[in-house]
């Protein structure tokens, strides 16, 4: 059974999870949070991690950006209509015997008419000339996300970097429609203020949702043995030093301490005193005035060589330099890029893993 209606303002802010009279309720924003920290939330544990005033800041500016992504996308000639921030609809769906999602869809639309659905893509990638015979409304689901995470999604894909908004999206789906449909999840870089989109096709919008639901099953399986009890905790879905802990609004009840652990693992195995670091960092600026200078130097000699040999119409000659005689010549390079847009409508997130590895590396950077 699903249901959808219009809700007050402060539903935004409903807790993440809360006992009704049949089971559970999760809030669909919520569908990827950990099992622990929901039952927290549930059986209304004190708060011990407050987000601090940044993080609160960055929460609020994402949000207070989302209807400039619904106006860009209407610029592109999308078809959109926006929740009414006022009076949200709010819609309920049965995941399962004794668990319900609720939440409130950003907005719902159709792409223009050149593309767009999982069809009109297809379309676009295969040639085919039919026209797409999607036109119903999708829900589409609106994200901001900082530089790199926006590189994630955009190179991963939604299912692989952001498994939850899919099953949101799909949640969001079945409430207004009844149905599974193909899903839209448009994202800001709240770096370079640009956006994009990707389409989720049906079948594969109800898997994140089956996956998603069916994980949360397992805590109403322990809703059922235990009752409301705060004192009977899940297993702990992560561990302290992820970031999921690390933001994690229970942190200090569920692992003392561990708000430091993260910290900890990155200390060096040798102290370094502040008074070392700055002259470190001294040494670091002194070695990169040096590097600028000795690359603006390279860069003027290579101008002038390059318009020796254009002067003399070739593309390469031999020269005599200080210890040997080299060889100057144009090289070509070439750069090749994957369209990630095309390549994640035309494979399954499965498939795309085998194609599209991650790599993480860490580095220092000082700016
Ligand atoms: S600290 Fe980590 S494991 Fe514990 S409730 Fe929070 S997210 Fe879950």
């Amino acid at each position: 059974m699903t249901t959808s209606a219009p809700a007050s303002r402060d539903l935004y802010s409903r807790p993440a999870a809360l006992f009704t009279d049949d089971g559970l309720d999760i809030r669909a924003s919520s569908l990827g949070q950990c099992r622990r920290a929901l039952w927290y939330t549930a059986t209304e544990q004190p708060v011990t991690n407050p987000p601090d005033p940044g993080s609160m800041t960055l929460l609020e500016a994402g949000n207070a950006l989302e209807p400039v992504v619904v106006r860009a996308m209407r610029r592109d000639g999308w078809s959109v209509s926006p929740a009414d921030r006022d009076r949200p609809v709010s819609v309920t769906v049965v995941a399962a015997p004794g668990l319900t999602v609720t939440g409130h869809p950003d907005a719902t639309g159709c792409p223009p008419p050149a593309g767009g659905t999982a069809a009109a893509v297809e379309q676009f990638l295969f040639g085919d000339d039919e026209p797409s015979a999607q036109t119903d409304d999708l829900v589409i689901e609106v994200k901001t996300r900082g530089p790199e995470a926006f590189k994630r999604w955009r190179t991963l894909g939604a299912e692989r970097s952001h498994p939850e908004s899919v099953a949101q999206a799909a949640c969001y789906s079945l409430g207004l429609y009844g149905e599974c449909r193909d899903v839209v999840i448009a994202t800001l870089d709240t770096g370079s203020r640009s956006w994009d989109y990707e389409v989720i096709p049906a079948d594969r919008a109800e898997r994140a949702w089956r996956n998603a639901s069916g994980r949360l099953e397992t805590l109403v399986e322990h809703h059922a043995l235990n009752g409301p009890d705060p004192e009977a905790l899940p297993e702990r879905d992560f561990a302290a030093s992820d970031w999921q802990c690390q933001r994690c609004p229970f942190l200090n009840l569920c692992q003392p301490g561990g708000a430091g652990e993260a910290e900890d693992d990155a200390e060096p195995a040798e102290p370094v005193s502040d008074e070392q670091a700055r002259a470190a960092l001294r040494e670091y600026e002194q070695a990169q005035a040096r590097i600028k200078s000795l690359e603006s130097d390279k860069r003027g000699s290579l101008q002038t060589l390059q318009h020796w040999l254009q002067g003399r119409g070739v593309e390469k000659a031999r020269l005599d330099g200080s210890t040997k005689t080299r060889t100057v010549g144009i090289v070509q390079s070439r750069r090749y890029s994957v369209d990630h847009t095309r390549l994640n409508a035309l494979l399954e997130p499965e498939q795309r893993a085998e194609v599209v590895t991650e790599q993480v590396s860490e580095y220092l950077r000082v700016s």
